[in-house]
């Protein structure tokens, strides 16, 4: 089969993709990716390659361009969605009018639909398809076991980026992953649902050897610029075991420094220094707001300020920098509060704070939450990520916003909620749209990519702030 493989950008470079393209293409199926934002002809070319069937990302708050996307491609196309919507809300196959979906992770799921439309086979009995009815409803199957040996596959296909697009293959910064899934289940997160979906059987974290990872790790450093990379799991080292071997091999048979996400909880002392030693310069944490008290019950995570502040100083004592996220804007949350989360910051020496304004995913804690409180959310189809404002907040949320834009510069700059205040409170949350450009230098920060290198890789993508609300395994 010719599998047309249809994102809209670079940014949205999605490695569960890579990850079944591998799969796809070891039983012998021809692929092509197209980045339709970076396509002068996009639909010319699609066409061009004759594709027997196009797999389309249909992620959370990415509607709009789904659909015109959609209205682009040959009537005739047969069109599968994947990817966050697609997974967690069946409908969207009727209000596109694809062909169907296939949900949750694609590793056995795609390649079996893609075998099986080619033999002409039933597609109704393979799990996790969502097909569209001739009478415009959906047959849902219940989804299949994701795997649980993430080493004995095909490595993944990231040519397909970066030989396509050379410019992302130029880019000396890339993402990896080591394993897949977390301990925690956060009330905002894809996470508690997804395993859900899988009927909670799955263990809550699956890993990649240490091999495999440098496996991938080295097949990407043989063809492609590599002088740092970010491991993209949901939880970096929850094992000890595998972080001594991890910390032991890395450095001597790759030795580029990385960042990687953890929780608070994971950071012991042994750890920290675990991570220090294999190469680690940017640690990010969940923050998320400074009341333990909100944390736990708007957002459903049972991790304590003490917890975080243990983990901010192990991490910095070692040199390792501080990466933070915050949700500002939670459903029910006071400006204050979002200003004490700004402070618990500072205090925690956050070299890279990032702040998003707080948006349920369908099934969440948050989105119970935020219905109980009578948030409107806008309809799903109406809406993209460049989009999101300050929702969940009782009455005008544009303080939220304006903050969400001097978070950065407030916490690194430690100024005082005296002069924030002010700032945040004109209700003229656009007049600080310039401040972009400072997050945009910090950003480089973490990544440690040069200025030229970074401004060639936004010469073609733009900001990333319209990216979509993929998952590393779900596109
Ligand atoms: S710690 Fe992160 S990945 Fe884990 S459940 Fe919470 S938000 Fe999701």
């Amino acid at each position: 089969m010719r599998v047309a493989l249809i994102q809209a950008s670079a940014v949205d470079e999605s490695l569960a993709l890579a990850e079944v393209a591998g799969v796809l293409k070891q039983r012998g199926h021809r692929l092509r990716l197209f980045l339709e934002r970076h396509e002068v002809r996009f639909q010319t070319k699609v066409e061009a390659f004759r594709p027997d069937v196009a797999v389309v990302q249909a992620a959370i708050m990415c509607e709009p361009w789904l659909k015109s996307v959609l209205a682009r491609l040959p009537k005739t196309l047969p069109t599968l969605l994947v990817g966050t919507a697609a997974t967690f809300d069946a409908d969207i196959v009727s209000r596109t009018g694809a062909f169907g979906a296939v949900q949750g992770e694609l590793d056995d799921a795609l390649p079996a639909v893609v075998d099986a439309m080619e033999a002409g086979g039933d597609l109704s009995e393979i799990p996790s398809v969502v097909l569209l009815r001739p009478d415009g409803t959906v047959h849902v199957s219940p989804w299949s076991e994701p795997p649980d040996d993430l080493d004995g596959r095909a490595l993944p296909d990231r040519a397909m980026y970066f030989d396509t697009y050379p410019f992302m293959g130029r880019f000396p910064w890339k993402r990896f992953t080591t394993g897949r899934g977390c301990v925690h289940s956060c009330g905002f997160c894809y996470l508690p649902q997804l395993r859900a979906g899988y009927g909670g059987l799955k263990p809550a974290v699956r890993r990649k050897s240490v091999s495999r990872v440098l496996e991938e790790v080295r097949a990407v450093q043989r063809r492609w610029p590599l002088r740092s990379l970010h491991f993209a799991d949901d939880l970096f080292a929850p094992s000890r075991p595998w972080l001594e071997e991890f910390a032991d091999r890395f450095p001597r048979e790759v030795g580029l420094p990385f960042s990687c996400n953890t929780s608070p909880e994971t950071v012991t002392e042994r750890n920290a220094e675990l991570l220090a030693r294999a190469g680690a310069r940017v640690v990010g944490i969940g923050v998320e707001v400074a009341s333990d008290e909100q944390r736990v019950n708007l957002l459903g995570r049972p991790t304590s300020n003490e917890a975080i502040r243990r983990a901010a100083s192990r991490l910095k004592a070692r040199g390792v920098r501080l990466a933070t996220f915050n949700m500002l804007a939670n459903p029910g949350e006071g400006l204050e509060d979002a200003l004490e989360t700004m402070r618990f910051n500072q205090e925690l020496g956050a070299d890279f704070p990032r702040a998003q304004l707080a948006y349920p995913t369908p099934g969440s804690h948050l989105e119970t939450l935020s219905s109980q409180r009578g948030v409107e959310l806008p309809s799903p189809d109406s809406f993209e990520r460049k989009d999101v404002r300050a929702w969940c907040a009782d009455g005008d949320g544009s303080s939220f916003e304006s903050l969400a834009r001097v978070f950065r510069l407030a916490v690194r700059w430690r100024l005082p909620t005296s002069v924030v205040r002010p700032l945040i409170s004109t209700g003229a949350s656009s007049a600080l749209a310039p401040l972009v450009f400072y997050d945009a230098a910090l950003e480089l920060g973490w990544t440690g990519v040069s200025i030229v290198d970074a401004l060639r890789y936004a010469r073609h993508t733009g900001p990333p702030v319209s990216r979509a609300t993929y998952h590393e395994s779900i596109p």
